[in-house]
């Protein structure tokens, strides 16, 4: 385990004051902004003025509110800057672009998001001539065969969904250098758990959507990464998020940043509670996916690359035995026991539960969900923390015993091993 604290960085930020001397920082809802001296614009154009020195142009280039945001997220990540965007998909669509050109390749996990599997699959290939490969990145030999001299991206996600299998950063990262590429990662399972920039990750990717923002209320993403390549984003003639417009509204930055004081109190307690219901499941003989667990492919590399103090993560999954299953035990939680909803997304005060084979995953077809080894009966489960930990256990064994699948400690399962 790490004994750097990214929430140390966090707080170590200059404090936004607010206009008026306020606690908090304004909202500046301008979207266009004056300049003293008309040589200023010209300047602002030509890049030698920009935001470090206050000098704002238009709302879908830099925003105050939105700047103050991105370098709160660029010291949480230990990255050089930061800038926020309207979602995390298009904030992973420009960074894609921003780096690849017509023929060059992306070499990408194949347990990935399954909006960037879309977006990687069929439309990259399709409108930009950019070639996409998948490999399992889990098998540094398939990593090594996939990269090329064409290579730009190597891109992979922090904890993939929903096997859960954690990208060795480090190695990764050695292997893109090695080739002249750039490691890119979505973090947005692990924001404080795993800072894959100071493990050696050229850019960040994060849907804030999820556990930063933590109350399913605001759809908003964000690119970390060093200056020039957060620069060139923004680039007012060549920069993908400038061009492309996925321009995150200054009130939507102004709630996030107001929520990421208690980042780090809330994925300690989704980490907590997903561990304890993780074991319990497994200790009752089901077939559970969960880095925190000694039994997981990752849980050492985890141990490594982490900060123990957020623990494991708030997601775990667990094998029911098929999708009928799946569907009654969700049902049961959710229409009788008030356990959580049975909806997508992560990340959200409320335990939300899916089942990826037919939901999130949905664009992967049989073969694809095969090979990347996502059972039928697989229930995805992103623990809240509403409710007390053992009123919410008692939910769950009720619902697993109404569902059949009671089963006492030492009992084998019914689901598959
Ligand atoms: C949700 C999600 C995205 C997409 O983010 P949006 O904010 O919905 O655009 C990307 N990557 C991962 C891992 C996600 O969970």
């Amino acid at each position: 385990m790490r004994d750097d604290d990214p929430i140390e960085s966090l707080a170590a930020m200059r404090h936004e004051f607010g206009e008026y001397g306020g606690v908090n920082m304004s909202i500046e809802t301008s979207t266009t902004f004056t300049v003293m001296r008309a040589s200023t614009l010209p300047a602002i154009f030509q890049g030698t003025h920009g935001p470090e020195g206050g000098c704002y142009l238009y709302g879908r280039h830099f925003n105050p509110t939105v700047h103050a945001l991105g370098r709160q997220l660029a010291a949480l990540e230990g990255a050089e800057a930061a800038y926020c965007t309207a979602s995390g998909m298009s904030a992973i669509s420009a960074v894609l672009l921003q780096l690849c050109d017509c023929g060059d390749r992306i070499v990408a996990s194949d347990t990935i998001y399954g909006g960037t599997f879309a977006l990687l699959k069929e439309f990259l290939p399709a409108k930009s001539g950019i070639d996409v490969t998948f490999v399992d990145t889990s098998d540094p030999v398939a990593v090594e065969a996939a990269l090329n001299e064409r290579t730009r991206v190597l891109y992979v996600e922090t904890m993939s969904n929903p096997m859960l299998r954690v990208a060795d950063i480090p190695r990764l990262a050695a292997m893109a250098h090695a080739r002249g590429a750039r490691l890119v990662v979505d973090n947005t399972f692990c924001p404080l758990i795993v800072s894959p920039i100071r493990l050696g990750a050229d850019v960040v990717v994060h849907s804030l959507t999820k556990f930063v923002n933590g109350a399913s209320d605001a759809i908003a993403g964000a690119v970390c990464g060093s200056t020039e390549f957060v620069l060139s984003l923004m680039d007012l003639h060549k920069g993908a998020l400038m061009l492309l417009g996925p321009t995150m509204d200054p009130r939507v930055a102004n709630e996030i940043s107001l929520r990421l004081p208690h980042l780090g109190l809330r994925m300690a307690e989704h980490g907590r509670r997903a561990l304890v219901f993780a074991s319990r499941l497994r200790d009752r003989g089901l077939t559970v996916i969960y880095p925190g667990l000694p039994g997981h492919p990752d849980h050492e590399l985890l141990r490594r690359l982490g900060h123990e103090q957020y623990g494991y993560g708030g997601v775990f999954s667990v094998d029911v035995g098929s999708s009928q299953k799946a569907s009654e035990l969700m049902e049961v939680l959710q229409n009788r026991d008030r356990f959580g909803f049975m909806a997508v997304s992560l990340g959200y005060f409320e335990t939300l539960m899916t089942s990826p084979a037919s939901t999130t995953s949905s664009e992967m077809s049989d073969e694809e969900l095969r090979a990347a080894r996502i059972p039928p009966g697989l229930v995805r489960i992103s623990v809240g923390y509403t409710g007390s930990l053992e009123q919410r256990w008692r939910q769950l064994e009720d619902a697993l015993a109404i569902v059949g699948l009671g089963i006492r400690a030492g009992q084998p399962a019914g689901g598959r091993q």
